[in-house]
């Protein structure tokens, strides 16, 4: 019984025992008002039993017939029910007999199948032999074989044999109901634990070269992550691109264009889709380099994330953009120093590549880098333009060799140290990226390749951050103020947070 059930029926318990005493005894002590109701309820109660009683009392009695025709329904609902449980233990014992057969069936299936098809076949041969004579009974049979005539007989050996299929039909059937709960069950988990990312080696890519560029079919990708692929369309019903996607995943490429989108943001591929003999096809370059760490789960190099070194961009001598009086070298240390405190508070160890209006050289800065090693490199930046209608927001990592510069088309040959993290450059990027757009609202201009020297010669994972247009009058204004200045570091704080879960 539930403990509120057992409660409320012992709280019943005593409430009746107190009205029974003190309807006995308690007659002459003033009852409270509680009391006087509870009185006047158990008067109620027994009135309408008194009345209840009284009109029972006055129906018409039945007759002698009537109580005999009750009498004899009585007694055939008996028999019936009777005649129901009989039927009933009979199907039962049938059915224990019919597992019982089944069990033993089962368990000795394997071992006498040869011997029962030999056994048949005999026996098919024997029936042909002596065509016309009785068939013998079947072992198991319930009715003795003695007195039945032939047909009897057959047709006794035909029930069993239909109820050996049917006990085996259900047996499968049960089997089935089985592999089905586990199946089920095997889903609901596979849902729920964390997805497990597949070991590029073991998965089975076709490729084929194309102006000495190795490309890698786009549909094997799509099937070795688990994701769904389809063609995109342009407004004449042309092929204009593909998507590959699942519930949590989405890469979109263009067959005209290098920037794609993963997951809403624009990511810069290092070539465009191509399409050959009507199939897809992506750089296997940008497969390794760009795509695969963007629909990881986990990141396959092991890296920390404890200490991280703030470049704010020029600087002294160098002011870098200027519009008026908004200067970049001022702005990019002030979000610099924001992100320090920020990150400082959180636990990181922070290493800056300037904390004054000074100009270390890209060569100091890309040595510090190598002294301090550093978990993460980021270097913030404005950006400029000599048309004053750009706005927004960009991130930049070094070019993977085989790749070119997003707004070049020279292929890179030689490896630098930052190409050690191709993989993590492009899911740190990414993920700044977002966060940045979260947190401002700003407009994408996606993550982008550049040969930049100092994220090119880091030696661990490196972005750039554009973090807006000084150019444009209104972005200038913004960036020039606290509060957009905090929404990028919070955006930049939310960008690691996405990249600490990846390497976790
Ligand atoms: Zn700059």
């Amino acid at each position: 019984m539930p403990k509120s059930l057992l409660l409320s029926f012992l709280a019943a318990c005593i409430l009746f025992a107190s009205v029974s005493v003190m309807a006995q005894t308690v007659t002459d002590v003033p009852l409270s008002d509680a009391d006087l109701k509870i009185k006047s309820a158990v008067q109620n109660a027994a009135q309408n039993a008194a009345q209840s009683a009284t009109s029972e009392a006055t129906k018409k009695l039945p007759t002698a017939e009537e109580i005999a025709a009750e009498r004899a329904r009585l007694e055939r609902m008996r028999a019936a029910l009777a005649a129901e449980r009989a039927a009933l233990e009979k199907y039962k014992a049938d059915l224990v007999q019919r597992q019982q057969e089944a069990a033993a069936a089962a368990a000795k299936a394997k071992a006498e199948a040869d011997a029962k098809a030999a056994a048949e076949k005999a026996a098919s041969e024997k029936a042909v032999g002596s065509a016309g004579s009785v068939p013998p009974p079947a072992k198991d049979d319930p009715v003795s074989a003695k007195n039945m005539s032939p047909e009897e007989l057959q047709r006794q050996r035909q029930l069993a044999i239909e109820r050996a299929k049917a006990i085996e039909k259900a047996v499968a059937a049960q089997r089935a109901a089985d592999a089905k709960k586990k199946a089920a069950a095997a889903a609901t988990t596979a849902q729920t634990a964390t997805p497990k990312d597949k070991d590029i080696a073991t998965m089975k890519l076709r490729k084929i070269m194309q102006n000495k560029v190795k490309y890698v079919h786009l549909r094997d990708v799509a099937v070795n992550y688990g994701l769904t692929f389809a063609y995109t369309k342009n407004k004449a019903n042309k092929v204009s691109g593909a998507v590959i996607y699942d519930k949590t995943r989405k890469a979109i490429f263009s067959a005209t264009y290098r920037d794609g989108t993963v997951n809403g943001v624009q990511v810069y591929f290092l070539y465009p889709m191509l399409l050959k003999n009507s199939e897809p096809y992506i750089s296997e370059v940008d497969f390794l380099t760009c795509l695969d760490p963007l629909l990881r789960y986990k990141t396959p190099v092991k890296l920390g994330m404890k200490t991280i070194m703030i470049d704010a961009g020029h600087g002294g001598t160098d002011p870098g953009a200027i519009n008026g009086a908004h200067k970049e070298k001022v702005y990019t240390l002030q979000i610099a120093k924001r992100l320090q405190t920020q990150l400082e508070k959180l636990g990181f160890r922070v290493i800056m590549t300037r904390t004054g209006d000074t100009y270390p050289t890209l060569q100091e800065r890309a040595a510090l880098c190598k002294k301090y090693k550093p978990d993460l490199f980021i270097s913030i930046h404005c950006n400029s333009s000599t048309n004053k209608t750009p706005a927004g927001i960009e991130t930049y990592r070094a070019v993977p060799v085989g790749g070119t510069e997003t707004k070049g088309s020279k292929v890179k040959t030689e490896k630098q140290s930052a190409n050690e993290f191709d993989a993590n450059n492009s899911r740190l990027a990414y993920e700044i990226q977002k966060g940045m757009l979260a947190a401002t609202g700003g407009t994408d201009r996606g993550t982008r390749h550049q040969a930049i020297y100092v994220t090119g010669n880091a030696t661990c994972p490196a972005v750039l951050v554009e973090v807006g247009y000084l150019s444009n009058e209104a972005e200038a204004k913004k960036i020039a103020s606290p509060d957009y200045q905090n929404k990028i570091v919070s955006g930049i704080l939310a960008g690691l947070a996405g990249y600490g879960s990846f390497l976790r």
